[in-house]
């Protein structure tokens, strides 16, 4: 079925016969989730290949699906030639956004491709994902996940240099501030290095040169970002998970570390830290939560980690029960794990319709009120007269949470104790996901005590962040956990931290008003030639 984004037709930079389109004609058709997730919503996967050998789109395509759990707003896809860049995207699933045809326009050697959720910038075509620019030395295209804390600055002092922006996206600002050290006479490494150390915040990025496919991670590595091999080609292959190298037949090489950066081309892979001082401190909710189960950390996959939070949380915060049971599907390891250590049966206790996703028909009132049942379906043979211990990964909001628990009490269980694989979330994302702003999550708000009356729970018991640091089996300081913690290992500014930060400004009085940072949407204008 043809999706209703799908069939962009116009182009403000490339004749209209020929692919790509950069931008889409057509208004984007608003998607609605009949029931947004109450957990941070990732911000992008990125994907790129160098393999001259390979239907180098198909694969970029294939990648880009297996990370479709990290955006689900529009799909980009770049492929390079000999005499330029094919560049498309639109709003939309991978699935929808790409078909046959359109790939088969999309020539070259080598790809890279991206797939987004808004954390910067309006959900629209301009800001969807990868940007081309031009420079004296040729186009180049650049996919990004994470969040940059300086956006607003380093626009403002790239403005300042002579460029104009055409996006509200903070990558952008990556794309221009690289563009102009090219045009300046740097080559690309150099031009690459000189432009990260600019950027502040979180960034794993694909950058697509007249040299060769670019990977960098920022100095913390906060974003994920893998290098796989094909093994009949020997070529490389990034991608933000090794999901995504999986999928292509790839096979996991190593991570691209923090302040690292590689340029593969037909010489192989290189490698240069840009950074003068990297210090991992990677996002400790893509363990627990947003990278998909099968993609490896450490060498073994996040199911296993997951697995044993539940263990850990079993030890932590026992409780007498008949059955555990997990939220689907990334509450399902963690609640294996908590049955394995405390002996008490798992079972399914919640079915998940497969293909919920996102809908373009409103749901009716009557279907909104009945809860969660467009998604989960509580089995009442299992539940019926049951202490049911229900285990998540985590709790943002809280809303889905106690309609999970209702649901759960309609279907008959006597008694309902949640177990949740994750400390408490009192503090916003910067770094590129969607938590939302401090008060509107409730572990900021109310204490656990309240927060179980709310949702409707007998007991309510979280990991401690010690426990979810010691069951990494790694260094500890390399994580981020500022979303439980409040500790930000990458200076937020202030101005920013009062877009999100909004309990703790009503606390200290410090402003009266909260004042957003991000500038406000802008239409898409014919991008004007990099100051040379
Ligand atoms: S604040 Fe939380 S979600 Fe954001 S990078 Fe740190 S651990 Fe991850």
């Amino acid at each position: 079925m043809t999706s209703p984004v799908a069939d962009s037709t116009s182009t403000h930079k490339h004749p209209p016969e020929s692919l790509p389109y950069s931008h889409s004609s057509k208004a984007p058709v608003p998607s609605v989730q009949p029931d947004r997730p109450d957990k941070p919503e990732e911000a992008c996967g990125v994907f790129g290949l160098y393999a001259p050998e390979s239907e180098v789109a198909a694969m970029t395509y294939f990648g880009l699906f297996a990370l479709q759990h990290r955006g689900q707003e529009s799909a980009g896809i770049a492929t390079f030639d000999d005499s330029r860049i094919h560049l498309y995207k639109d709003m939309g699933l991978v699935s929808q956004v790409f078909n046959e045809d359109i790939l088969a326009k999309l020539p070259g050697y080598m790809a890279i491709g991206h797939t987004r959720y808004s954390t910067t910038g309006s959900s629209k075509i301009a800001n969807a994902q990868p940007l081309q620019i031009a420079t004296k030395r040729g186009d180049f295209a650049l996919a990004h996940n994470g969040n940059l804390v300086n956006a607003a600055e380093l626009r403002a002092e790239l403005r300042e240099q002579g460029v104009s922006f055409e996006t509200t996206i903070d990558s952008e600002a990556i794309a221009l501030a690289l563009g102009l050290e090219v045009n300046a006479g740097y080559d690309w490494i150099e031009a690459a290095s000189r432009a990260f150390k600019r950027c502040s915040g979180a960034f794993s990025l694909v950058v697509g040169t007249p040299v060769g496919l670019i990977g960098a991670r920022d100095p913390n590595g906060v974003r994920p970002l893998v290098i796989g091999r094909l093994p009949q080609t020997g070529r490389y292959v990034l991608s933000s998970e090794t999901c995504g190298l999986d999928i292509v037949g790839a096979e996991y090489v190593r991570d691209v570390q923090p302040g690292e950066l590689v340029i593969i081309n037909e010489s192989g892979l290189e490698s240069k830290m840009w950074a003068d001082e990297p210090n991992k401190k990677m996002c400790v909710f893509e363990m627990i939560y947003f990278a998909r189960p099968d993609s490896l950390f450490n060498n073994e996959t996040l199911y296993s980690y997951r697995k044993r939070l539940g263990r850990q949380l079993a030890a932590e915060s026992k409780v007498e029960a008949d059955i555990v049971i997990g939220v689907p599907d990334s509450g399902i390891p963690a609640a294996i794990g908590f049955s394995e250590a405390s002996g008490i049966t798992y079972a399914e206790g919640l079915i998940k319709n497969r293909y919920v996703g996102r809908t373009f028909i409103q749901p009716t009132q009557a279907m909104r009120e009945t809860g969660i049942r467009m998604k989960l379906n509580p089995l009442k043979d299992v539940l019926d007269g049951r202490r049911v211990i229900i285990v998540d990964d985590s709790i943002v909001r809280g809303t889905t949470s106690r309609k999970i628990v209702k649901a759960l009490r309609d279907a008959g269980a006597k008694e309902v104790h949640m177990r949740i694989s994750s400390p408490p979330v009192t503090h916003p994302c910067f770094y590129g996901l969607d938590t939302d702003n401090q008060d509107q999550l409730i572990a900021a708000k109310l204490s656990t005590e309240a927060i179980a009356k709310q949702i409707g729970v007998d007991t309510l018991g979280y990991l401690s962040e010690a426990g979810m640091l010691e069951v990494t089996q790694d260094d500890v300081d390399g994580f981020c956990t500022a979303c439980f913690s409040g500790k930000y290992p990458i200076p937020v500014p202030q101005l920013l931290q009062r877009s999100k930060l909004m309990l703790e400004e009503v606390a200290s009085h410090r402003v009266g008003a909260i004042t957003p940072v991000l500038e406000a949407p802008m239409e898409a204008t014919e991008r004007e030639p990099l100051p040379v």
